[in-house]
């Protein structure tokens, strides 16, 4: 409380101090109350109006123009404001905005206040949204406090005492999406929440993408007040079908043939959705209304029990219904053929000729599409020009379990399974096994 020593009171003030022990100071028509060792008291309106001087910022209306004397004096009484204020512990009276009884921000007045608590709840909602009801998580209340002029920055506008709420002073900090990136690996990159990173962007929650170039703000906020809204929203879904499983014991365990497909319904769904700083964190389906019933579909389902996955020793037929158009070892150009070929429709279904684990499932140029399976015991057997493959190398099959959907693939003359029985990869002919027709 050493304001004295200021140069320019001190040549003021010193004559009167060492007759009084109150000062009365008269500025032309404006006055100032100071006590030695007290704090300066200066009139609330007239300092308001002096703080918006200091803050370069326009003047509040008459409301908050000097009831004593005149305002002509103002800038003077500013001037010695700048004096003493860093060197006086002057407080001023403002209207804070508290939260659970914590001063948040610092505004000009009630109204003031009042408008950034709008402007906080209203930048949370969605355009077209059903607005239920808005409400802060904290309890929030509106009051008189006092700030010290020399640590105060200034008034911040509304916007910017908005902005400070949201994110509690945290500085954004922007992080440019590349090729690739996720919005979990971005998450999991700068140790945020998936729910820290929507409350930073606002928007990227219903968005869902991310687009290279993109700025993302990875700066955890802290939001000072928590803005909980609640929303009426209807929307479009699609409703799944019920799967019906006929059991046939022309099949085994595990295969299934589709009968009838299915088709997905459509419904309308009412739905109140519970927001926090506009990111949703509870949903309640309010109604659902069907406007396009769902078909069943309906599939066989194999009942016989299937056989170990590894080798007999004993083949079977590959296919159940087939013709013999090529027969073992017959002169094809300069090459005997290495299988036998069974005509059938694309589409029908192959099956391993004994138990074993396949080997190859792809592609093989002349073969087409092609399963080989290992059987042990050193023998392999071949099923080629397939249309459709359902295995996978390294998987164990059981004899007679569905391996490939027969077709026309690679060099083929029409729609057939070449066959191929082989022992230490060279080919036998499939007929020494087994009694082709
Ligand atoms: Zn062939």
């Amino acid at each position: 409380m050493n304001w004295y020593k200021h140069n320019v009171l001190r040549r003021t003030l010193t004559v009167m101090m060492a007759v009084l022990m109150t000062i009365v100071f008269f500025s032309e028509n404006v006055v100032i109350y100071a006590q030695p060792g007290s704090e300066l008291v200066i009139d609330h309106e007239v300092s308001m109006r002096d703080l918006d001087e200091r803050l370069g910022r326009e003047p509040l209306s008459d409301e908050t123009s000097p009831r004593v004397g005149s305002t002509s004096t103002v800038k003077k009484v500013g001037n010695l404001l700048d004096m003493t204020a860093n060197t006086l512990n002057v407080k001023y009276d403002v209207t804070a905005i508290f939260a659970d009884g914590k001063p948040v921000v610092y505004c000009r007045n009630k109204a003031e206040a009042e408008g950034v608590l709008w402007l906080l709840k209203r930048s949370y909602q969605v355009v077209g949204a059903d607005i239920q009801s808005i409400s802060f998580l904290e309890d929030v209340t509106i009051g008189d406090s006092k700030i010290e002029i020399a640590n105060f920055g200034g008034f911040k506008t509304t916007k910017e005492m908005v902005s400070y709420i949201q994110h509690g002073g945290v500085e954004p900090k922007y992080y440019t999406v590349k090729e690739g990136d996720t919005i979990v690996g971005i998450t999991e990159a700068h140790q945020m929440t998936m729910e820290e990173l929507f409350v930073a962007n606002p928007g990227m929650q219903t968005r869902k993408y991310l687009t290279v170039g993109q700025q993302v703000n990875v700066a955890i906020p802290r939001p000072l007040i928590n803005v909980q809204t609640v929303e009426n929203i209807s929307y479009n879904e699609t409703v799944d079908f019920e799967v019906i499983e006929e059991g046939t014991d022309t099949m085994f365990e595990g295969e299934k043939e589709v009968r009838i497909i299915g088709k997905k319904g459509k419904q309308t769904v009412a739905a109140q959705i519970h927001c926090i700083n506009g990111v949703e964190r509870d949903r309640e389906i309010l109604s659902e209304t069907i406007t396009e019933e769902p078909i069943a579909a309906v599939w066989r389902v194999g009942t016989k029990v299937a056989p170990p996955k590894k080798g007999t020793g004993v083949f079977d037929y590959p296919a159940e219904k087939y013709i013999v158009t090529s027969r073992f070892g017959v002169w094809r150009g300069r090459r005997r053929h290495t299988g036998i070929d069974l005509a059938m429709p694309i589409g029908t279904p192959v099956k391993a000729a004994d138990g074993g684990v396949v080997l190859f499932a792809g592609n093989r140029t002349s073969y087409g599409r092609i399963v080989i399976i290992d059987h042990g015991a050193r023998m392999s057997s071949f099923y080629a020009h397939c249309s459709e493959l359902l295995v996978k190398p390294g998987d164990k099959v059981f004899k007679g379990q569905r391996i490939a959907l027969s077709g026309n693939t690679g060099r083929s003359t029409g729609p057939h399974l070449h066959f191929e029985v082989r022992m230490d990869d060279v080919p036998l002919n499939p007929a020494n096994y087994l009694e082709f027709n």
